[in-house]
């Protein structure tokens, strides 16, 4: 399934009880979902199951792990992965449900999985007020992880019948709630490290969050120089990368290195390596997707110079995999 060379079928669901149960129990099994928000047609995946947020990345054959935003039901579950400060609280309560999302510090205990975060410490929330897509999230019970519903590099759909035209075949159902009426993307405010900062315009307004922010700061934006909000480095990367350095493509394991593996290949040396993991050992380049930020993690332990990574395909999964691995080996 979503292996782009094997097809699905792909289910029309009304948005009836039956629809909804259906699509809900489908989500909770890992698979794919599309469904109408005030936005645009999102692609759900339980954002809670690395393998299923993979199964997006796949469909949708987009060649890079960006952080997805994860679709809640309330509040209450939205502070259940995130934690939730003065500003985001007000924004929180002035604009959910509604086209925001909110990227804040990820909880203690939250549940959101290192892809859909693309192995940051901070989560994108949002609660969408579209009622199909409300029905829904309080039906999976779980934040569904959803980026628009459309091939990587074509225009965000706002009917079933855009959905369809892009991903029949490659997802399990949709269900077809009409047209997404705002049509333009959600309204992305970060807040962490107590700065407010505007990552992209959308369906809410930049005057209407810095009224609701009122008093207590100051909305920034990518253009403001910094000077009176210093950041933490790195606050605003939107990727993960490991402190060691990425050593790619790599035959042959060199004293004192970690080694990533892909498959059954072994690289000449491989007793050399001080730790060692495997993304997927039979070479399944959707696990190795699901395993990618964790691996990366437990290998990068202090005092660690440099993770050496054996060479992964470029194909499917693969691009978006060596896309971050090239990233993490030029950022040294
Ligand atoms: P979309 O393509 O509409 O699903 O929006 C995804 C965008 O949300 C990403 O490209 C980021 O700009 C933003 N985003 C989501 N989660 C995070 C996060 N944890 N940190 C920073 N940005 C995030
Ligand atoms: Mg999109």
């Amino acid at each position: 399934m979503n292996d782009p060379g094997s097809m699905v079928q792909t289910d029309r669901l009304s948005p009836d009880e039956a629809g909804l149960a259906r699509a809900a129990t489908l989500l909770r099994q890992g698979r794919l979902v599309a469904f109408p928000t005030e936005t645009v047609y999102g692609l759900g995946a339980d954002a809670t199951d690395a393998s299923a947020v993979a199964g997006i990345y796949a469909a949708k054959d987009r060649p890079r792990f960006n952080p997805l935003i994860a679709h809640v039901d309330g509040l209450k579950a939205a502070q259940e992965q995130g934690v939730f400060e003065d500003a985001a609280l007000r924004l929180a309560d002035a604009f959910w449900p509604g086209p925001l999302t909110l990227v804040v510090p990820v909880a203690p205990g939250g549940t959101v999985c290192d892809l859909a975060r693309a192995g940051l410490d901070s989560v994108g929330l949002r609660v969408p007020s579209h009622p199909v897509a409300r029905a829904l999230l309080s039906a999976v019970g779980r934040p569904v992880a959803a980026p628009s519903a459309n091939r990587s590099g074509r225009v965000s759909p706002t009917t079933a019948a855009h959905v369809l035209a892009d991903l029949d075949g490659r997802i399990d159902a949709v269900l077809d709630g009409g047209s997404a009426d705002v049509g333009v993307e959600s309204t992305i405010v970060a807040c962490l490290d107590g700065t407010i900062r505007l990552l992209r315009p959308g369906g809410v307004s930049r005057e209407a969050i810095a009224q609701v922010i009122g008093g207590i700061g100051k909305v920034l934006t990518e253009d403001d120089n910094h000077a009176d909000a210093p950041l933490a480095p790195g606050m605003l990367a939107s990727h993960y990368a490991p402190r060691a350095r990425v050593r790619r493509d790599v035959a042959e394991i060199m004293p004192g290195e970690a080694a990533l593996l892909f498959g059954p290949m072994r690289p000449r040396h491989a007793e050399r390596a001080v730790a060692s993991l495997n993304l997927s050992p039979t070479g399944d380049l959707r696990e190795a997707a699901a395993a990618l930020f964790s691996a990366l993690r437990a290998l990068d332990q202090p005092g660690l110079a440099t993770i050496a990574v054996a060479p992964i395909p470029e194909a499917g999964l693969g691009e978006a995999i060596n896309d971050r691995l090239r990233r993490a080996a030029a950022e040294r």
